[in-house]
């Protein structure tokens, strides 16, 4: 069982962590901002520390950083009481209290999400919001080359949503019931932002969520999105497909991912892109950014696929 104090584990050994350095954080400014053509709101950080953390191919692919934490990171060695996972800080936070759930045993980055993972991700999201109300909590996981992963050990990513922050993806599935896609009930797709992504509410009564039920949600979720690669197949058949998962207590959202960095301002996104958390390196980019934001949703479509709300799925795409 997750400790139903877990959010005071985490934030007791995220101040500790902070008063002793352990984690690099020092964040400068945050705005938010919106796009008035998409009307998708942006949280744009600038937080020049990113350039501390390794990128994707950056590290030595002999050592694993996630395999043995230092134990100032370490919140719970085993999250569930299943072994599967532990809680450890994020040595690199965005936000305070940024945290990864990580496998006990070494898996793959690529490797598909087991119901058992979303499941474990669910409750704890849920846990988390149900301890302080002013908080609410995603948890993401960035598969593949292109999808701003910079680790191949199994890892999610665990954050508090912004305060007063309000991603996309809440306006698009508000007031709208739980389903399971079907020829009739195509995912959610907001058709006035420029990139693919597939989105599904959840039930409102967690007691509601089942492992059964994240699985069937994530795996036609991944169906629809790994089918923006087929084009692909033909010449590079050894393709690994890429996408970003992102899981709120009322939403689960898929994008399929074509690049890691828009070249247009050279700037990289991972999940969090995704849901309007922008983190940004350097100066000159988040004024940029911050005076005309509407230039995000060319950067996101860069670094994604077309945005196929209202096409009918046929025999090849589905
Ligand atoms: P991703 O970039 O999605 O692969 O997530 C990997 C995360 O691991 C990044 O957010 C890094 O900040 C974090 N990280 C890198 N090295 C360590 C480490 N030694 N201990 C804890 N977290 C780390």
């Amino acid at each position: 069982m997750i400790p139903a104090t877990v959010s005071q584990l985490v934030n007791d050994k995220f101040q500790e962590a902070q008063k002793n350095e352990n984690v690099v954080f020092k964040k400068l400014e945050s705005k938010i901002v919106k796009d008035s053509e998409s009307g998708m709101r942006f949280f744009v950080s600038l937080v020049p520390s990113l350039n501390e953390k390794p990128e994707f191919g950056q590290t030595d692919a002999s050592k694993d950083p996630l395999a043995e934490n230092e134990p100032e990171l370490l919140v719970l060695d085993d999250l569930d009481g299943s072994g599967a996972l532990k809680l450890v800080l994020n040595k690199f936070p965005i936000t305070e209290n940024h945290s990864l759930l990580i496998t006990n045993e070494f898996k793959d980055q690529m490797s598909a999400l087991s119901p058992e993972e979303l499941m474990t991700s669910y409750k704890l999201i849920t846990k988390m919001d149900n301890e302080d109300e002013n908080k609410r909590h995603m948890i993401i996981y960035n598969s593949g080359p292109q999808s701003g992963s910079s680790q191949s050990h199994k890892h999610l990513q665990l954050i508090e949503l912004p305060q007063k922050f309000i991603p996309f993806q809440d306006i698009l599935t508000n007031g709208k019931d739980h389903f399971l896609p079907s020829i009739k009930d195509e995912p959610l797709q907001d058709n006035k932002v420029s990139f693919a992504h597939f989105v599904l509410p959840l039930p409102e009564e967690s007691e509601e969520v089942t492992e059964d039920l994240l699985a069937m949600c994530y795996f036609s979720l991944l169906q629809r999105t790994l089918t923006f690669f087929q084009d692909w197949l033909n010449e590079t058949p050894d393709l690994i497909k890429s996408y970003n998962l992102l899981l709120t207590k009322k939403w689960i959202c898929l994008v399929p991912r074509s690049n890691i960095k828009a070249k247009t301002l050279d700037v990289g996104f991972n999940a969090l892109g995704y849901a309007g958390i922008l983190l940004i390196k350097e100066k000159e980019t988040f004024d940029k950014i911050v005076e005309t934001p509407n230039v995000v949703n060319d950067l996101l479509f860069e670094c994604g696929f077309q945005n196929t709300a209202g096409v009918k799925p046929n025999e090849y795409n589905y």
